[in-house]
Formats: C-alpha cells, structure tokens, sequence
C-alpha cells in the first residue's frame, strides 16, 4: 500500500473529504433522495447551495459589501474576453503586464476588443521573473496581472501600487486564489477558474467592485454582461451546479483548517521545504528567478541536461508520485502544490529526489 499524491496542475488535487462528500452527493444530495447531479437550479436546495456558498467565499477572502461574487461558466478563458468587453470603452486602451502564456492570451483577447498596451514583459527570458518596472499609459482603464503564473512558477508577492484613482487592477488569480489572504480594495475585478485551488472545472469565480456594473459600453451578448449574472444570481442559465457544491465542500474544509490565513502559512512551509531540497540538490535545479518563486506551481529541471526526464518521472510513478512531468514550454519537472496538497506529499516527492540522486 503506498499513499498516491497527484501533484497535477489542474484540474488540481482535492481534499479526500471533499471528493467524499462530492460522491455522497452524487447520489443522495443532502438526505434528499435525489442525487444532486438531477436537481434544478431552481429548487431551494440549489438555490440555497449558491447563497452558501456566496456566503463562504465572501466570509473567507473578507469580501467587502461593495463586491459583487458571481460563479460563471467557460473558464478563465472566457474571462479575457468578457473583462474588455464590460470594462473598455469603444476605442479604450488597457494596461498588460505579461507573465506567462496565459497573460498572452488575455493580450490577444483583449486586441480584439480595443487595446491592451503590454507595458512590461518577461517573454524574452521565457517567463522566469515578474517584472517589476514599468510606466502605466494616460487615460488606461486597468491594470491587468495573473497573478501566479501556473506554467512558468512565478508569483507576483506584492501587487502593483499607484495606479491613477479612476483606474484599477484586474487579476486572474486562477492558480493562487485563497492560497492566501488577500486585500480585496486593491482590485476592481478578480477572476479564478475553480480547477487549481478551489474546486473542479466547470466554474469560473469572478469578484467584481459594484460601480463597475454602471458602466454600458456597448451592446452586450446577455451571456457576457456580468449585470445579467449579477441581477441573476449566477442563475440567468442553467448554472454548473455540481461543480459549486465541490467549491462550497472545498471552502467548507479550507474554514475548518483555520482559513486562508492558516492556509498561506502551511503553503510557506509546504513550498520552503521543495525549494530547499532544490537548491540543495546536486543534480536539480529551478528555473526561477529566486524572488519571485510561485508557492503553488514549483518547476524544477535536471542541472545537467543529459539525463533522461523519463527516468525520474517513472522514478516517482512507482512510488505514488504522479503528474509531475514539466510543461511543454518549460520541461523538466512541476510540482504543484495547491491548498489540498499535504506537506506528506511534498515529504514523500523531497525524498524521492533525495533517493534519485543517491542513484547517480
Ligand atoms: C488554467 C489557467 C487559465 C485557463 O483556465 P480555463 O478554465 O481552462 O479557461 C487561465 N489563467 C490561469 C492563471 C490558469 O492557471
């Protein structure tokens, strides 16, 4: 019998708890006889499930009142599309900082839309640093940041500051949300897809400042006015219910533990202890700048490149470890450590990489 720790990107890790009470929902919903998977959104058990829920993500992140909290469908993805299209003018022009491929991808929706001014990049060294220079436009809607970068292992560690009063900072915090807590006043707009560190795919938070909803830019598809799901309730269609409960188990089991601030000090420790084991390991090494080391996504690289990835991938697979294999554009190793991975798993994989080297 050996433990198996799923170190995956998203969809990411879920506490066994949650994945127990998702399974007992999926058959009898709360005693009620019916698996939630059959109930309509418009039963009060739904209806009830999304107040809950509302309730849990605002009460964890101290969402203030001036906030509106929607559960939305089509992923962060569709978000780089729906933030210009509620926020920009005709004509308007917003400022980009560029940290990874999914800042490029908000870029590019953003283009379409009106005009995203990159006004700081890392590209040119593949992503390895946040930057941390660079002059906002005149007369720039917002700001926007992703504010952990899942592929490349960069985290912003403070957010940017002096931006003009009629501005303000949009954030995709998709694979670092509630890994810590957070100031929410900064941020006229934050998004998340659930898949990282919240819940399963399927449903994509936004938190959004409430006089932002005053603004009527242009003639809107009803299904990308974040009016219509505010006034909605997140109901205006039939909304990913299943999905919402897991987030609601998730939030439930992260309020039991202590909260986002417990939360970001077993992350500091979790992530300390990996960085560590890297940075004394002969025959390991991290591919990023040293300040701005994500504490959820950890990729790691061979010091030497002939050695075979394969071999400690398979090294690993025997020994519970999975999904460790590096994105395409980085290669090597990531770990990622969302919320639900215990300090055991990342033990475990420190002695895996201990055990390796021994090898060699
Ligand atoms: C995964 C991810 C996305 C894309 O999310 P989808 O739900 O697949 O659209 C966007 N931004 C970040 C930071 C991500 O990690």
């Amino acid at each position: 019998f050996i433990m198996i720790y799923n170190f995956s990107a998203g969809p990411a890790c879920l506490p066994d708890s949650v994945l127990k009470s998702a399974s007992e929902a999926a058959v009898n919903y709360r005693n009620n006889g019916i698996s939630l998977l059959e109930m309509s959104h418009r039963s009060i058990h739904v209806v009830e499930l999304f107040n809950e829920t509302t309730q849990n993500l605002r009460s964890l992140l101290k969402v203030p009142n001036n906030y509106k909290i929607i559960w939305l469908q089509g992923g962060a993805s569709s978000q780089f599309s729906m933030v210009p299209l509620n926020l920009l003018p005709n004509n308007g022009h917003a400022d980009y900082i560029e940290t990874g491929s999914w800042s490029s991808k908000a870029i590019k929706e953003c283009n379409k839309i009106g005009r995203a001014n990159v006004i700081a990049s890392s590209k040119e060294s593949n992503f390895t640093f946040i930057p941390k220079n660079y002059v906002y436009n005149e007369g720039s809607k917002y700001l926007h940041i992703t504010s952990n970068n899942t592929i490349y292992g960069t985290q912003f560690k403070e957010y940017p500051e002096g931006l003009d009063s009629d501005s303000f900072l949009v954030a995709d915090m998709s694979s670092d949300i509630l890994s810590k807590p957070i100031d929410i006043n900064k941020f006229g707009l934050i998004y998340a897809g659930a898949q990282k560190n919240m819940g399963p795919a399927g449903v994509t938070l936004v938190i959004i400042r409430s006089d932002l909803l005053q603004q009527k830019y242009r003639v809107l598809p009803t299904m990308s006015d974040y009016s219509v799901h505010v006034d909605k309730k997140s109901m205006f269609n039939t909304p990913p219910v299943f999905s919402v409960y897991v987030v609601n188990e998730t939030l439930k089991w992260l309020m039991n533990l202590g909260g986002v601030e417990a939360i970001s000090d077993i992350n500091i420790k979790k992530a300390e202890s990996l960085f560590n084991a890297i940075d004394n390991s002969s025959i390991f090494e991290s591919p990023v700048n040293y300040e701005d080391r994500s504490l959820m996504n950890v990729p790691f690289t061979f010091t030497n490149n002939d050695k075979d990835d394969k071999e400690f991938l398979e090294f690993c697979d025997k020994r519970g470890l999975k999904t460790l294999k590096g994105h395409r554009s980085v290669g090597g190793f990531r770990a990622s450590i969302y919320n639900a991975m215990p300090q055991a798993g990342v033990t475990a994989l420190i002695d895996a990489m201990k055990e390796f080297e021994k090898t060699y």
